[in-house]
């Protein structure tokens, strides 16, 4: 393994007698696109700015390429940091915008030049160089604020909400368009957001943070696949959640069904369990070897590649969601009020404590 670009060790942040961080631990690599992923309130924002140098650790350690920089100023440290309100100056055409903190470190105004051609380049946005902020669009804003933060080459960007302001198509392309940037300047970025589709199509990793603690860290597919904990898998996609009774080797739901899970998936051990299965992984026609549920049609809403299907049934006190393509779908005529089989494999359940 090589080493960390960013350690974070036991990091903890107290408010007084309040804990908005608590014992968090992170290696975060070089190259890497990090996300930390949490409600309001989860304690992303006070690790990003204690990454930064804006907040100081109350203990802990925050080390980089394994020197200890907790007590290293913010304007020392290789870290850059995005602002949530873009903070571009309205005076300024976008050229100088993003020139504006080369210039204050009074680097040689041909050096300068260069830098800011290259970026605007990169960042498509040579054609409005000479604009002002106010006759730019919102995507164009937000480019802007990220060149402004990349032409000082950072080793590490942060990026606290960085498309939150733009609507959902835009926030779309701007998902990849970050993406293709990280890539190609090979910097280490490390993003907030509490939109998980966000961190799920952006990062390599990503950390779930839940009441300032760390409660899983893995790439996207680790952590739909195999969520640690009910909370995880409810924060991350959609999960259906069945109350289950251990029955000897395996379990049984409300209705007396059996319901099998791989030992892979069994996380809880508590006396109440759920077990926990995803919309797309439950099957028509079940066969008999597969775990089994059947309800009643109460909802169904097409988006077009699939059509949703929320089915009543003694087995859940919530309706449960079963995803279908449009493939498997065609040709169903499914109604409201019609009864639905449904089955899922052993593997694709997870047991959790209630
Ligand atoms: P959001 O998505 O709403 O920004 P967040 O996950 O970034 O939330 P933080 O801003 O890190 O959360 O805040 C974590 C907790 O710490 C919150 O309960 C917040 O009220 C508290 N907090 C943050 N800064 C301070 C401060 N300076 N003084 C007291 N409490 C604070």
């Amino acid at each position: 393994m090589s080493k960390p670009l960013l350690s974070l060790q036991n990091v903890e942040k107290h408010f007084g007698t309040f804990k908005a961080v608590d014992q968090v631990s992170i290696d975060i690599n070089e190259n890497e696109f990090f996300a930390l992923l949490g409600a309001s309130g989860s304690g992303k924002t006070t690790l990003l700015r204690m990454i930064a140098g804006f907040e100081d650790l109350t203990s802990g350690a925050l080390l980089l390429d394994g020197d200890d920089i907790s007590a290293v100023p913010a304007h020392r440290r290789p870290v850059n940091l995005m602002f949530q309100s873009y903070a571009l100056f309205p005076h300024l055409n976008v050229a100088r915008n993003i020139a504006y903190g080369l210039e204050m470190e009074r680097l040689p105004r041909k050096e300068i030049t260069a830098r800011v051609d290259e970026i605007l380049e990169t960042i498509q946005l040579s054609h409005v160089a000479a604009r002002k902020p106010d006759q730019l669009s919102g995507g164009q804003r937000q480019r802007v604020a990220l060149a402004r933060a990349l032409v000082k080459r950072p080793r590490i960007l942060l990026l606290d909400e960085p498309l939150g302001a733009l609507d959902k198509k835009l926030r779309g392309e701007m998902q990849l368009e970050l993406k293709r940037i990280q890539d190609e300047f090979g910097i280490t970025f490390i993003v907030v957001t509490h939109d998980q589709e966000e961190a799920l199509v952006m990062a390599d990793r990503i950390a779930i943070l839940k009441d300032g603690k760390l409660l899983q860290i893995g790439s996207p597919s680790e952590i739909y696949e195999h969520p640690n904990s009910r909370f995880s898998a409810e924060f991350i996609g959609v999960m259906n959640f069945l109350p289950v009774v251990r029955s000897g080797d395996g379990y049984q739901d409300r209705n007396g069904a059996a319901i099998t899970a791989t030992d892979r998936g069994v996380l809880g051990h508590g006396a109440t369990l759920v077990a926990a299965v995803r919309p797309e992984r439950m099957l028509l026609n079940p066969e008999p070897h597969l775990n089994q549920l059947t309800g009643r049609i109460s909802a169904l809403a097409y988006h077009g590649l699939d059509l949703q299907v929320h089915l009543e049934t003694p087995s859940s006190p919530q309706p449960v969601m079963v995803r279908l393509t449009a493939d498997a779908a065609e040709g169903l005529n499914l109604s409201i009020g019609d009864t639905l089989a449904v089955g899922w494999s052993a593997k694709d359940t997870r047991i959790f404590d209630a």
